[in-house]
């Protein structure tokens, strides 16, 4: 038996006390997530990205990290955690994708560059070829169920689409809408980096949904799930009432005062960091810095600079 869809609401939007790191463990979530990975495996790709999203999505399971990579999430392909490589990584992926065509899920960490013909990020080589990320992205992203964009780079380009940008580098949805793949679902999971429930939330929706257990998750006009990022930050900021009365800070070591005049990117942000912190629900970017706006499109030209008022 899987979640039904009120307990894994519960899941995904409860407070700092409902949802930590160890719901993970929760016996009903991991039930689910063995069933989902069976019938819908993951294949996550590393396009340009700095491994920030991988990293903080390990860093929601530990120390059980074994458990969740062999057992729990049951990853199938993965560049970085992965314990084989070369060929017999790569055989193991295309078989996956054969093998499971049309039922497995895609998770796509980086973005993808555009220009030389992608050859700004090779991702493995096949009968002594190169696999650029644009190809593989491309063969791969056909063959899924459904896309998930892991990341602001994924999402929208992020850091490597930012001022200067030589590579081409963009986000998938846009990358497949200029190739052919315009139908395929991709669900954006934006932040630089995604909080780790946003990301195995995410996957519990998507394989709750290719169980046939809950609806696919609803998505605002950025393509992200409203259950993280619905909500605007600053609205729901601790700090709102010292916005509205103009009680501003001046520096960092204001503690009690609103952070707009230091760079507080929270107006224009949304996301559930306010309920849900983040290092295990210790803190919040704006607790004690700002927010940086790293879930939103523009990420990270509309924000910057980050320590000024705009
Ligand atoms: S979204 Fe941020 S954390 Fe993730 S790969 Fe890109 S730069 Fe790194
Ligand atoms: S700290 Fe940021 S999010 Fe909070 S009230 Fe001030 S501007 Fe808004």
């Amino acid at each position: 038996m899987g979640l039904n869809r009120r307990e894994f609401v519960k899941l995904c939007s409860g407070t700092v006390a409902g949802l930590g790191i160890s719901q993970v463990f929760n016996p009903k979530v991991i039930q689910a997530m063995e069933e989902g990975a069976k019938k819908a495996p993951v294949i996550w790709l590393q396009g340009q990205g700095c491994t920030g999203c991988s990293v903080s999505l390990l860093n929601s399971v530990h120390p059980k990290i074994k458990d969740v990579l062999l057992k729990v999430i049951s990853l199938e392909y993965h560049p970085t955690v992965m314990a084989s490589e070369g060929d017999m990584a790569l055989e193991h992926m295309y078989e996956v994708a054969e093998k499971f065509q049309g039922k497995f899920f895609l998770l796509i960490e980086g973005a993808i560059p555009t220009k030389a013909d992608g050859r700004y990020c090779v991702v493995g080589e096949k009968d002594g070829h190169e696999i650029t990320m644009k190809d593989l992205a491309l063969e791969l992203g056909k063959k899924s169920l459904a896309t998930v964009a892991v990341g602001t780079c994924a999402a929208y380009g992020g850091i490597p689409a930012g001022e200067g940008n030589l590579t081409g580098a963009t986000g998938v949805k846009d990358f497949f809408a200029a190739n052919g793949l315009a139908d395929k679902l991709v669900v954006n999971v934006p932040g630089c980096p995604p909080h780790p429930d946003w990301m195995i939330g995410t996957l519990l929706a998507a394989w709750q949904y290719a169980l046939g257990k809950g609806p696919l998750p609803e998505l605002d006009s950025d393509g992200r799930p409203t259950l993280f990022f619905g909500e605007n930050i600053h609205e729901n900021c601790p700090f709102l009432d010292k916005f509205d009365n103009d009680e501003l800070a001046d520096t960092f070591m204001d503690k009690d005062k609103c952070r707009y005049q230091i760079g507080c990117k929270g107006p224009n942000a949304y996301a559930d960091c306010y309920k849900r912190r983040w290092n295990g629900g210790v803190n919040w970017c704006i607790e004690n810095a700002v927010c940086i706006g790293c879930v939103e499109p523009g990420f990270p030209d509309d924000m910057s600079p980050f320590y000024e008022e705009g």
